[in-house]
């Protein structure tokens, strides 16, 4: 078993940067030649997720087994020639354009992957695959290197002390010390964070000007998320 937290990008792939588990990547790749037939673009709102708890707390395993929190799992919305097709739109399938439908059966079809309107309740903008339901063993031995990766966390609740988080959009926004620290960072190189400057929240500017950041140091892949590499460029 390989289990390592990667970005993921995708000729069909726009919105929030995907964050997957290596072993995940290959269905992404699937998903994306998906979307490229049928001519979609896959808008991402969420990919891998911290799991909801904060640092100091018992080391309990989450009851709700999701696949976001190993990386196996994405939250979309479709785009079709600008036309955004939201949980909404995607919950009425027989009245979706015919290349959504196609879409939507090819990820049906493929002997892994799941698609959320299937689920009870549905879950319209879900794609994963079943990996918690088909081997929960599994799951649970990537549940807390995901997590590490994701937040520095060693076990649910354990920080690891040489481990820093990664930063990045989320909802809700991240927050702390380390933020401020990568926002003073960026003030200093003269990018602009708006009216709020380091405020510690890592918001849509705070995003906006790491992936400049990148782009100006050449940083591969510019996704506006702060790992090793550009955590040291900046000085860090
Ligand atoms: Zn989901």
């Amino acid at each position: 078993m390989a289990t390592e937290l990667k970005t993921f990008t995708g000729s069909q792939f726009i919105g929030k940067p995907v964050l997957a588990d290596i072993e995940f990547i290959p269905h992404l790749e699937k998903i994306n030649d998906f979307a490229a037939t049928n001519g979609l673009k896959i808008y991402i709102t969420s990919s891998a997720r911290p799991w909801g708890v904060p640092v100091v707390t018992p080391v309990v395993p989450p009851a709700k087994m999701s696949n976001h929190l190993i990386g196996h799992a994405i939250d979309m919305n479709i785009d079709i020639g600008g036309k955004l097709f939201t949980s909404h739109e995607l919950g009425d399938f027989n009245s979706l354009p015919p290349a959504i439908k196609v879409f939507i059966t090819d990820i049906r079809n493929h002997p892994v992957l799941r698609w959320g309107g299937d689920f009870s309740p549905p879950d319209t903008v879900h794609i994963d695959d079943g990996l918690n339901f088909h081997n929960s063993n599994i799951w649970k031995q990537k549940f807390p290197i995901i997590q590490s990766d994701l937040t520095g966390l060693t076990q649910p609740g354990i920080r690891a002390v040489n481990s820093p988080r990664l930063l990045l959009l989320t909802t809700p926004l991240m927050e702390g010390d380390d933020v401020k620290a990568v926002q003073e960072k960026l003030i200093g190189q003269g990018f602009n964070l708006g009216i709020t400057g380091a405020d510690g929240l890592f918001g849509p500017a705070t995003s906006k000007a790491v992936m400049k950041f990148q782009e100006q140091e050449d940083l591969q892949p510019i996704d506006g998320i702060v790992g090793d590499k550009t955590r040291e460029a900046l000085g860090l």
